[in-house]
């Protein structure tokens, strides 16, 4: 035959050669995984003998277990027994009280107790929007500031907390009565909508989720803005966008309040949207002055061998054991009292059909003695926390 490479049929036998070894390869790693599974005691002396004979794909078989663990674990919630539960928050109420600023960072943990799913997760409101999947508005519009919100309320309230930085959408922080420059809602508040026309942005707060017609990449919301007539659109940042609005984002706040931190309480977030965000956890600090980090969360996080505590519960639980261990009352949640009300601008004549999402209302019944409704737009008027930082910025936004 002709110098060169090997013949067609040279080149099929080596083929069929390859193959066949590819096969029994395959073969002898199912023979070995079925043995693995096997209590060690219920191998026969062949399947003993094949083990020991082939080392390597034992190693591999076994390595690939533990990974799988190791991630099954990581799904795994958590709870930690009560009396750990109530060292640990023993430990954080310390922390709280010696702390000289504390940021809180909040993920979608802290809203499932007002029966919010995750707006970004996989079943989350926003994802079942974009697969055209309907969510009913009245999900969102019955839910309200948890324990945990009003706890935060309340510790920012008493200077224990300076800044509180969310992930979460469903501004119920802001409903909890936190004032505005105290937030940073990093992916936006879904009660908001914004002319970028006017300068500085005009920010129009609704009493309606106002991303009813919105997706990624499509942020107007087929209102108009008061002044300039310009489309206004939504505040929410998708995966994939980057936030570049000023307000309700408060991006410089969020990374004024981490330069400052001595200590970040991460409540119910997963960190794993957050931990991408390099300035929220002052990566360029020697980990010596990096901020001291409390962890409540049921799930594994990716900071947790960073955490000077992890502490594994629902965070309404650990929130009332923290005020209790601190000596302080939480503020019920009042919608008599709830500080949108205030903020929002009302629609103007003909915006009526703009939307079809049910709108958050003041309860039907009358206030309870000695509370006093909030007036519709128009500055605050309540006595107290509610009203701490709402003047301003309902001045700000205020149309002429
Ligand atoms: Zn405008």
């Amino acid at each position: 035959m002709a110098a060169g490479g090997p013949s067609r049929s040279e080149r099929k036998a080596a083929e069929r050669v390859r193959r066949l070894r590819e096969e029994q390869q395959r073969e002898r790693l199912r023979q070995v995984s079925r043995i693995l599974r096997k209590a060690a005691a219920e191998r026969s002396a062949e399947e003993g003998r094949l083990l020991a004979e082939s080392e390597d794909l034992v190693t591999e078989l076994q390595g690939r277990s533990r990974r799988r663990e190791g991630l099954k674990r990581r799904q795994e919630e958590v709870c930690d027994d009560p009396e750990e539960l109530r060292r640990k928050v023993r430990e954080l109420a310390g922390a709280v009280r010696n702390a000289k600023y504390l940021v809180v960072y909040t993920g979608a943990g802290i809203s499932t107790a007002a029966s919010i799913p995750d707006y970004r997760g996989p079943n989350g409101v926003w994802t079942l929007l974009q697969k055209g999947r309907s969510v009913s508005a009245a999900d969102l519009s019955e839910a309200e500031p948890t324990l945990t919100h009003m706890s935060i309320a309340r510790l920012h309230e008493q200077k224990l907390v300076q800044h509180v930085v969310s992930q979460n959408c469903d501004g119920l922080h802001l409903r909890s009565g936190l004032p505005q420059t105290a937030i940073s809602e990093l992916h936006g508040n879904m009660y908001i909508e914004v002319c970028t026309a006017c300068t500085p942005n005009r920010e129009y707060v609704r009493v309606f989720d106002v991303t009813e017609r919105t997706a990624l990449h499509r942020h107007q919301t087929g209102r108009a803005c008061h002044k300039c007539g310009a489309q206004l659109r939504d505040t929410i940042v998708h995966f994939g966008e980057r936030g570049t609005l000023g307000q309700p984002l408060n991006w410089e706040a969020a990374t004024e309040a981490a330069s400052k931190a001595d200590t970040i309480l991460c409540l119910g977030s997963s960190l794993k949207v957050l931990k991408k965000y390099p300035r929220l956890w002052c990566m360029t600090k020697p980990p010596s002055r990096r901020p001291k980090l409390y962890i409540v969360n049921l799930q594994w996080t990716p900071k947790d061998d960073w955490a000077a505590l992890k502490l594994h519960g629902k965070c309404d639980d650990v929130m009332q054991l923290l005020m209790d261990e601190l000596g302080l009352e939480i503020p019920p949640y009042s919608r008599w009292q709830d500080p949108i009300f205030s903020l929002a601008t009302p629609l103007r004549a003909g915006e009526e059909g703009t939307h079809s999402r049910k709108s958050l209302c003041r309860s039907r019944e009358e206030p309870p003695p000695g509370e006093r409704a909030a007036p519709l737009s128009s500055a605050p008027v309540l006595g107290g926390w509610f009203g701490r930082g709402c003047t301003k910025r309902t001045k700000r936004k205020k149309v002429t």
